[in-house]
């Protein structure tokens, strides 16, 4: 079996720690490729190509860089079939979902196509007495992204076009479970012509890590994964000097209001709670139908949906749902349902135990269903990352936005109603980043940006949109006097107009 290899100064190189783990596709249980668990030297010398890859690249005018970007939209759109199955393969979900991610991916390579204009800064003229002002934004120098499992294509492009575009050069470390996808975009990305040094590709854990948030050259680092390495990466890395950005777990609500179309409503959350197998950071994984009888109404109409959900491998066209990433997240999932059947929620369809002939080693899970979950239980205030949904009935309006409103996480929710005036409320007093109207999964487009609230999210900035380009960029402010009439003669006083 092969071992992937680093992409270190434009030059795939094997890994010489000597460690490296296998990684499987989900589907079969069987290992596909193995991942280098590189040491911080390895890090250290793809931290030294981007340093000398920086300085050129930063003064290259953005035009030149948007170019590079175009052809690399161009081979994104020309083997994005060939990256979603690199996905799917590793990752398990549908190819016709791993191809939305990869679009998804690609709309922020086009968003940054337009990188002259994102940059262009603000002019004042006589600002004072013969005295200009204008403001730019720089490039921070080399930047670096740690990725998690679950958008191994998608979520890298939240970070690298933007930073790059933007004049950094970039280390990315992809999750170690399914770091294929990674690797097609480096090719791709060098394919498109880009100097060397300015794309790295650091496979590892936690010691890479670590190595990334402690090297004095690295600028500003971008995390997106668990809340609890989140909150790590942030805390480490602004110790240390560096500017972070670090997205981390969630657990989004939809409120089903009494006058929302319960079908509409059910169809939204079977593709938003099941849809990758619950593992998406936006997925739905709390229903909460205002009053006793939405209650009932939507619970009669989701169980029988549950029940008949089409699992199976990727590589079957009608399956809607593949396995769990790993044996691990399909047994942690499994501890979450044996959970919380002992805390007094009401199990209406069981997934444990589902096997698929043929597939009997794969770490598959059949969709489940809890009602009467309470705000006071483990399988509530935790994310379970799994085709798990749970009920929590409310009994008014009031009751679900106050609950939403206390979890700790709050990236996002949604709320199914056809009053515009519940809806327009909802939008305002939600303490959550991202907010859908009649919308499952509100995931904002490429030139919006993306970011959760309270415990979703650590640091200033949300990624991509004019937030990335704030995130990989920094201000700086000129003040000029043309032509040098300056009056002789020191002034003690504070500069001002009066
Ligand atoms: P994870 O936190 O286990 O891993 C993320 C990255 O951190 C990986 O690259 C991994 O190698 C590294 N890592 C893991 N353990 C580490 C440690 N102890 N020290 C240093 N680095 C470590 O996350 P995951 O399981 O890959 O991804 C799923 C999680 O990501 C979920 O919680 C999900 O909600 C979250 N997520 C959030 C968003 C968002 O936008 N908020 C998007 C996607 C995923």
């Amino acid at each position: 079996m092969d071992t992937l290899q680093n992409a270190i100064n434009g030059k795939l190189t094997s890994s010489k720690s000597g460690k490296a783990q296998p990684v499987y596709n989900p589907a079969t249980g069987e290992p596909v490729t193995a991942v280098p668990l590189s040491s911080a030297s390895e890090l250290s010398e793809a931290v030294a190509a981007a340093k000398n890859a920086a300085e050129a690249w930063g003064r290259t005018p953005p035009l030149k860089r948007a170019r590079h970007m175009f052809r690399f939209k161009e081979l994104l759109e020309q083997n994005s079939s060939k990256i979603a199955e690199a996905i799917s393969r590793e990752h398990g979900k549908m190819l016709n979902d791993a191809q939305g991610e990869v679009n998804r991916g690609l709309e922020v390579v086009e968003f940054v196509c337009g990188i002259p204009h994102l940059l262009k800064g603000e002019f004042s003229r006589n600002a004072g007495p013969e005295i200009d002002t204008h403001s730019d934004r720089h490039p921070l120098g080399v930047c670096a992204g740690i990725t998690p499992f679950n958008f191994p294509a998608m979520v890298p492009m939240w970070m690298f076009p933007v930073a790059v575009a933007c004049g950094n050069t970039f280390i990315l470390k992809p999750s170690e479970r399914d770091p294929s996808a990674a690797m097609i975009l480096f090719d791709l990305f060098q394919q498109a012509g880009f100097p060397d040094g300015v794309l790295n590709v650091i496979h590892g854990g936690k010691e890479v890590v670590d190595a990334i948030l402690e090297h004095p050259d690295i600028k500003a680092v971008s995390f997106v994964g668990s809340t609890p390495i989140a909150e790590y990466v942030y805390a480490t890395g602004t110790q240390d000097g560096k500017r972070v950005q670090a997205l981390g777990g969630a657990k989004n609500h939809m409120v089903v209001m009494p006058d929302a179309d319960i079908d509409k409503a059910v169809d939204a959350l079977m593709g938003s709670a099941y849809g990758a197998a619950g593992e998406r950071c936006m997925a739905i994984s709390v229903a909460v139908p205002v009053g006793e009888e939405t209650g009932n109404r939507l619970v009669e109409a989701l169980t029988p949906r549950v029940r008949t959900l089409k699992i199976g491998p990727y590589t079957d066209p009608d399956a809607e749902m593949g396995p769990l990433v790993t044996r691990q997240q399909m047994e942690k999932v499994l501890g979450y349902i044996d959970l919380g059947i002992q805390e007094g929620a009401e199990l209406l369809v069981d997934g444990r135990g589902f096997k698929l002939q043929g597939y009997e080693n794969g770490y598959f899970i059949g969709g489940t269903l809890f009602d009467r979950v309470t705000a006071s239980m483990k399988i509530y205030k935790e994310e379970i990352f799994g085709p798990v949904l749970s009920v929590v009935r409310a009994k008014n309006y009031a009751e679900a936005v106050d609950l939403i409103n206390a979890h700790e996480y709050g990236n996002g929710t949604a709320i199914f109603t056809r009053d515009g005036d519940a809806a327009r409320e909802f939008a305002d007093r939600i303490e959550i980043g991202m907010v859908g109207v009649n919308v499952p999964i509100p995931v904002p487009v490429a030139y919006h940006s993306f970011g959760g609230w309270k415990r979703s999210l650590f640091g200033d900035h949300g990624v991509y949109g004019t937030e990335g380009v704030h995130f990989y960029t920094r201000l700086k402010t000129i003040t000029s006097r043309w032509p040098t009439g300056i009056k002789s003669g020191a002034s003690f006083q504070f500069p001002s107009l009066n």
